[in-house]
């Protein structure tokens, strides 16, 4: 097992066993693991998710972009779309006037994922960036959330 799906795993298990008010520990970690990872080019866990090295429950996938259940949601449906090829878009600060097209497929994605999940009456698309925006993973992702009431603002 890599060292990615034991960290991975790990802060799964530890959000299920603590006895801190469950959102604040969720954030904590969630906040620990943004400002621990540096943003890099380096190939990360999602490449091994592209390449089937790792499982992943996979809900779209066509030639360009690849849809997969996040391994620690945040809401009843919480799903990540991603570019099957990065193409330099670590993050969205990091895009380019070639990025256009990518970008416009992944929220059109979204659409259709939201659809096929059943998200009826709403649901929320979020694009962290950067330390300060808690990203944690340095390869372009649109977060899908829904299956409950959102709260604004946000945390
Ligand atoms: P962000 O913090 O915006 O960079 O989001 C990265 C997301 O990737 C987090 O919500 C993680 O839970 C999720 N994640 C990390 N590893 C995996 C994995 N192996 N499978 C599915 N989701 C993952």
């Amino acid at each position: 097992m890599s060292d990615e799906i034991k960290k991975s795993r790990l802060s799964v298990l530890s959000s299920h066993l603590t006895h801190l008010p469950p959102e604040s520990s969720v954030m904590a970690s969630e906040k620990e693991a943004a400002l621990a990872a540096a943003p890099s080019d380096s190939p990360t866990i999602f490449d091994k998710i592209i390449n089937k090295e790792i499982p992943a429950t996979v809900v779209y996938e066509d030639d360009k972009v690849l849809a997969f259940r996040d391994i620690d949601p945040q809401a009843p449906t919480h799903i990540l779309i991603i570019p099957k090829k990065r193409d330099g878009l670590t993050g969205l600060s990091k895009a380019e006037e070639r990025h256009t097209e990518i970008l416009g497929r992944l929220l059109y994605t979204a659409k259709i994922v939201a659809k096929q999940e059943g998200l009826n009456d709403g649901f929320r698309i979020v694009i962290n960036d950067g330390p300060q925006g808690c990203q944690s993973v340095y390869h372009i992702h649109v977060h899908l959330l829904g299956g409950r009431q959102m709260n604004w603002p946000p945390g």
